[in-house]
This record gives structure tokens, sequence and C-alpha cells, in this order.
């Protein structure tokens, strides 16, 4: 007998219990991955991610044929798709992973219907995308936490399920075609600077990061210049990477910086919890306020600025040719150019979360979206009013400017003094003559502004 197994945001063969139940219950299965028409029409296919998803994409195949079978791939819908591979491959059940978006429910009950009404099974695997499948862990009357801290509470000590190897053999019947990969060299607008992906790759970073970098962790990873972060949340989002098997190695290693490491990974799972529970707020405001965002001219100006990189905020212009050039952001400059967005410019969330979806590889709607909310204050935050200075936060968390100068190159040439965090204090022509634009809004005023819009005095 033969099984499909419906890849899609688990591209790995390690730690795979759709793949490993496949392989139990069936003699040969046939690996499939469907450039899904769905997804491509919703926006969310962009470059960033196409082309990492190529990359992780052409390691899998590349792993199955080290064990003898390869990937199918197809395009078109997804549904169609893997029912017209199952009638091919003779197929009697489909294996996949569950998956928290609104998007991914729907195509589990379409795909299970569909598979369903020809006699055909579909099993749907937890604990696959995340370290505990959402509803895990709840409070005693709600279906989801609404606070991180009880939340990381429940889950430190619920058990996870142990680790799976990859297995060793794979058979894939014949004549079924494997379909065309997508290659990374022709998805035009990627990032210059992004990161490769695949599960070889993956692997092979969070070998070295449990080995040298987790234990600076705690003390360094808000440090803007120091990029000691383990850069992993792209290969976690397309699952070239298990949470399960991440968490198990890391609480491997002793210390506070393991430790601070896993609570960030109960973060990823806090977040898609949420968004089970409540797939609305992946556009909808999940503690709605009366916030009326700026619109018009004037705000699109602010946004076309905040976009390019060119506030006026060094830290924040920084950030943003980071997130333009690699495809990614560091963590606390997502914090600053968030809040700055939403509660500086009093800018709407979603004009923000829309554009880091266009270029962040690790885009995720739980993580994005609702990380987003947290920062406006309309999400999960329970302190939702809090303002970050930007420059109050540039001083801490990149204290010599090694980070703006990185970034800015017309800011490269100053030293370590105020200047570099507050441009606007430099005096005159020297100022003009680097090209760096004045503030988008005075310095003084835009906490202010925040609070008095959203009605707090
Ligand atoms: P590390 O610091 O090494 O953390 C390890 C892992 O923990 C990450 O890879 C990630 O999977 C997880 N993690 C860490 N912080 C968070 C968090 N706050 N929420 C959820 N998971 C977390 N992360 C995404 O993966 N995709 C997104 O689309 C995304 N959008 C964000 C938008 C905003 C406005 C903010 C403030 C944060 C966002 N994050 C997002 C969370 C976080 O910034 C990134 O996960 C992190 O910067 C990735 O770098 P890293 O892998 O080096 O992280």
């Amino acid at each position: 007998n033969v099984s499909v197994i419906l890849f899609t945001s688990d591209l790995r063969l390690h730690d795979h219990p759709p793949l490993r139940a496949a392989l139990a219950s069936s003699d040969e299965v046939v690996p499939l991955f469907v450039r899904d028409d769905g997804i491509e029409a919703a926006g969310f296919a962009a470059p960033n991610r196409r082309a990492f998803l190529a990359d992780c994409l052409a390691d899998l195949d590349a792993g199955l044929r080290r064990r003898g079978g390869r990937l199918v791939v197809r395009h078109g819908d997804v549904v169609d798709q893997v029912c017209r591979v199952a009638t091919e491959a003779g197929a009697g059940s489909v294996h996949m992973a569950a998956g928290v978006s609104r998007y991914a429910r729907r195509r589990e009950e379409r795909l299970r219907a569909a598979l369903e009404s020809t006699g055909r099974r579909l099993t749907v695997h937890d604990a696959v995308t995340t370290a505990l499948p959402p509803g895990a862990v709840t409070p005693a009357a709600a279906d989801h936490f609404a606070v991180f801290t009880p939340y990381f509470r429940h889950w430190s000590r619920h058990r996870l399920r142990d680790v799976m190897g990859a297995p060793r053999a794979v058979r894939v019947p014949d004549g079924i075609a494997s379909g065309e990969l997508p290659a990374r060299r022709d998805i035009p607008g990627v990032s210059p600077g992004l990161a490769a992906g695949g599960e070889t790759a993956a692997r092979r970073r969070l070998t070295a990061w449990l080995r040298s970098g987790i234990t600076r962790y705690a003390e360094a990873h808000d440090d803007l210049a120091a990029d000691a972060t383990s850069r992993l949340s792209a290969a976690l989002h397309f699952g070239a990477l298990s949470p399960v098997e991440v968490v198990h190695r890391a609480r491997g290693v002793a210390g506070p910086g393991a430790e601070a490491f896993v609570r960030q990974l109960a973060w990823r799972d806090f977040h898609h919890q949420v968004l089970a529970a409540r797939p609305e707020t992946s556009t909808a405001d999940y503690r709605p306020r009366n916030d009326r965002w700026r619109t018009g001219h004037h705000a699109d100006a602010d946004i076309a600025a905040w976009r390019e990189g060119r506030t006026g905020y060094p830290v924040i212009d920084a950030a943003m040719r980071q997130l333009r050039h690699e495809g990614w952001m560091h963590n606390r400059a997502r914090l600053l150019t968030a809040s700055f967005l939403t509660k500086t410019l009093y800018v709407d969330w979603r004009a923000g979360a829309r554009h880091f979806l266009d270029l962040l590889v690790d885009g995720d709607i739980a993580d994005n979206q609702l990380n987003w909310q947290w920062v406006a204050g309309t999400g999960t935050d329970t302190r939702p009013n809090r303002v970050l200075n930007p420059v109050a936060q540039a001083r801490r968390h990149d204290p010599h400017g090694a980070y703006v100068r990185r970034w800015v190159p017309e800011l490269a040439a100053l030293g370590d003094g105020p200047g570099v965090h507050e441009p606007w204090r430099l005096r005159g022509s020297g100022r003009a003559a680097r090209g760096y634009p004045d503030p988008v809004v005075d310095p003084a005023d835009g906490p202010a502004r925040f609070r008095q819009a959203r009605g707090l005095g």
C-alpha cells in the first residue's frame, strides 16, 4: 500500500512525524510538495521566502534521493493536486502536519472532505511545526493563554514528545512524475544578503549555535551590532528544523543562555496558540481599541520614509535597511521599528506588518501579525501603552553606534559621540553635507502625540 506525505511548513527529514507514520504503515510513499496557487494569489509568496523555499525543496529532494526516493512537486490548487497524485499512486491515505492559520485550517478541511469522498483518509499530525501543539496547555476557563508568563510556566512543565531520527530509506512508487523544482536563480527581487535555506544548512547552523553561540545569548541577544542571536527563524518557519528537536537539544545545554533561548522558542508557540484560537487576529485587533490611526498623504509619506529607511532616526533607518538587504532584522530592531511606526508615527500596525511580510524571510502569520499587535498595544502586551523611545533605545542597544554605521553609510564616518544616534544635534554644514534626512517627526513630541491620539492625555 501507498501513502502520500504532503509537505507544507515542515521541509525536513529529521524528526518528522507525518513521514514516520507514513513509512510505518506503507510500503511506498509519495513525498509531495504543492506550489499552492492559493498562497501565491494571497500575495504571501514574497521573493525572499520563495528563494528560501526553493533552497529547502532542493535540499529535501537531495536528502530523499540519498535514501532511494525523491520529492514530487506539483503546481496548482493544493486540494486538486493532492487528490490527483493520490489517485495516480493508488494511495489510500495522506499524512500532513497541522497548521494554525485560517488558510491552513481551511486547507485541511477541504482536503479531508475531498479525500473522504473518494474513500481515502487524511491524518493530520501535531507537534510538527510547533514544540507544543496549540491547546496542549490552556488556562482553567479559556481555550488559549492571552498572557505569556503563565503560558510559559505551563509550557515549561509540559512534556515534549520524543525526537525521531531521519528515515534510512524511502521508496517512491514508479510512474509518478517528479515535476519541476523551483530554482532560486529564477526568482527576481531577492534581497542580496539573503541566507541560504535547506535542512542541511539549518542543522549545521543549529549545531554551531548550540556549541558556541548560545552561551552568550542571555547577555548579548539585545545588542544590535553583536549579531548574537541564532538566526534560526527562517529554518523554523519553513520547518527545515523541528521545534521539538531544537528545544530538546537546547535544554541539553546548561546555563542562562540556553534558558533564555528556550524561552524565545516558547514565544513562538505562544503566538501560534493565540492564532489557532483566534484566527481572525491575522488582520483584526486581538483587543480592539479606539485607535484612529493616521491616514492621508502625510501618513503615506511617513510610511514611505519608514519603509525606505529615511526617517532621519538612525537606528530606525539602519534596521529598515538591514531588512531590505538581508530579508531579516534583529528582534530588538523589529521592536523599535514597529514601535516607531505605530506609536511615534501613529500608523496602523497592518501597514507595517504588510511591509515586513513582503521582505522577511521568516515572515510568518502567527509570529509577525501577533508581534506587531503586541507592539501596537492591540495584542497580548499587558502594558499596551508603553512607548519605546528610539534614541534611548539606540543608546542602550547600540552604545557605540556600530549598528548604525554598518547600515547607514551617510553616518559611517561619525565617531562614538551622540551624533550617530542624534544627527540633528550636529552643527549646520557638517550635517547637510552628509545627505542624511531630518527627522520625520520632532524627537521631542512623538510619544506625546501617541498618548494624545489614544486619549491618554
Ligand atoms: P533568536 O533570538 O535566536 O530566537 C530563537 C527563535 O525563537 C527564533 O528563531 C524564533 O523562532 C523564536 N522567537 C524569538 N523571539 C520571538 C518572538 N518575539 N515571537 C515569536 N517567536 C520568537 N519572528 C518570526 O519568526 N517571523 C516573523 O514574521 C516575525 N515578525 C516579527 C515582527 C515584529 C514586529 C517583532 C517585534 C518580532 C517578530 N518576530 C518574528 C520575532 C523575532 O523578532 C524573530 O523570531 C527573531 O528576531 C528571529 O531571529 P533569530 O532566529 O536570530 O532569533
